[in-house]
């Protein structure tokens, strides 16, 4: 998609802090961690929010929580544990519309959210 800011970082035109890559999903460091470790798993096809979702996207979408669980490993936070969620629209604290699941940790989080 044109206008994009993650469809530029799949084109490279923005180059990202890059910690996993295969051929469906991307992940990078984000910009302004809230944990010590805070990485954004996004698929490379766009898609705007979790409300556009098809039923054929269900496997892309399950790519995204086995790069994660890579990705904790790779960070050292498996064992110990992280969060990972996907914000949705205004209420949900979306910002950037092309679907991204946050990985955070390194640190304990606490729950609820706020
Ligand atoms: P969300 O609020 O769920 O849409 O999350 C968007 C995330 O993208 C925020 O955590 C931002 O810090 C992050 N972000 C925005 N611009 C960049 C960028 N250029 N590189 C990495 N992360 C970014
Ligand atoms: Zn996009």
């Amino acid at each position: 998609m044109d206008d994009c800011l993650f469809c530029k970082m799949v084109a490279r035109e923005i180059e990202p802090d890059v910690v996993y890559e295969n051929d469906d999903v991307l992940a990078f460091r984000d910009i302004n961690p809230q944990a010590p470790v805070h990485v954004l798993i996004i698929p490379k096809r766009h898609i705007s929010t979790l409300n556009d979702l098809q039923p054929a996207d269900a496997a892309l979408i399950g790519k995204l929580s086995l790069a994660a669980a890579a990705i904790a490993r790779q960070e050292g936070i498996a064992e110990d544990g992280y969060r990972t969620l996907i914000n949705t629209n205004r209420e949900g604290g979306q910002v950037v519309f092309h679907v991204h699941m946050h990985l955070v940790g390194g640190r304990r989080m606490g729950w609820p959210p706020g």
